[in-house]
């Protein structure tokens, strides 16, 4: 990895050598090019940026990117990144994953991740399914989807709303974006970043090879209505609204975030300085 210049950096700087393998016409595409645009925009150096995700195709993003990353195990991303953040407050956090990895497999890091509300960004391109594993329903998958041979009847079970899970939980920023709308993505993904908090970016980016239905989402989307986002119980009415194909800011809001401890036994001050770290 490069380190930093006087020379802007251009969205492709963020770029790494190794191209993706997705699916022709899959959304991750999309995500990836509008996240090196934000990084560029914000002139983040590379080397102040760690991307984190745990497994499925979206979460092979940190490899695709000439940032620090870690590609670990499943479900674990929001863990990792918790850990990182906290041994690492100046570092720009990204955590980048699917819907099967971080609310089912990862569901309570999902939760706790939000009540912590540590300044990171977590970025979820949400197919309603599991497309690594060719095509299995996930939690936010309709019940009635009859399409895999594991749920031939469908799920029978109601869908994971995330972004309603996210305000109860206590996220300090949600919205809502979509990987056929490349700007609107890219600000949302710029506004997300720069908060300061626990900030839940969820992306509808269509799964062509298992979901090939999901490309009328281009002309099913539309925006949230454009009121106030800063009180929750409002935020709550507009998802009371949602039909989950709503786009733009749901909520934002400056709040507490916790900080690990500094000086007491076993902090990690303590322990840096006990092993000259
Ligand atoms: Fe994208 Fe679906 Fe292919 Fe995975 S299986 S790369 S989500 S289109
Ligand atoms: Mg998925």
């Amino acid at each position: 990895m490069s380190t930093a210049t006087d020379t802007p950096l251009r969205a492709v700087d963020y770029k790494s050598e190794i191209k993706p393998i997705w699916c022709p016409g899959c959304g991750h595409y999309a995500v990836l090019s509008a996240l090196t645009k934000a990084l560029a925009y914000l002139q983040l150096p590379k080397e102040d940026v760690a991307v984190v995700s745990g497994i499925g195709c979206s979460s092979r993003i940190p490899a695709y990117l000439d940032t620090y990353g870690f590609h670990g195990v499943h479900g674990r991303a929001l863990a990792a990144a918790t850990g990182l953040k906290a041994a690492r407050p100046d570092l720009t956090v990204l955590v980048t994953g699917g819907d099967g990895d971080g609310f089912s497999i990862g569901g309570n890091h999902f939760l706790h991740a939000c009540r912590r509300n540590m300044d990171i960004t977590y970025i979820v391109m949400d197919n309603r399914v599991y497309g690594m594993t060719k095509g299995q329903a996930s939690p936010t998958t309709a019940p009635d989807w009859t399409h895999s041979k594991m749920t031939p009847h469908g799920t029978g079970v109601r869908r994971f709303q995330p972004a309603a899970m996210a305000l109860a939980a206590g996220a300090s920023y949600i919205a809502r974006a979509y990987a056929g709308d490349p700007k609107g993505m890219t600000r949302l993904l710029v506004d997300a970043i720069r908060h300061p908090g626990f900030a839940l970016l969820h992306v509808l980016s269509a799964c062509t090879t298992f979901r090939p239905e999901q490309k009328a989402w281009k002309q099913q989307v539309h925006a949230f209505d454009s009121a106030t986002s800063h009180d929750p119980v409002a935020a709550a009415a507009r998802l009371q609204a949602d039909d989950g194909l709503s786009l733009g800011l749901i909520y934002a809001e400056e709040v507490p975030s916790w900080k690990p401890p500094t000086d007491e036994p076993g902090s990690l001050r303590q322990i840096e300085e006990e092993f000259a770290i």
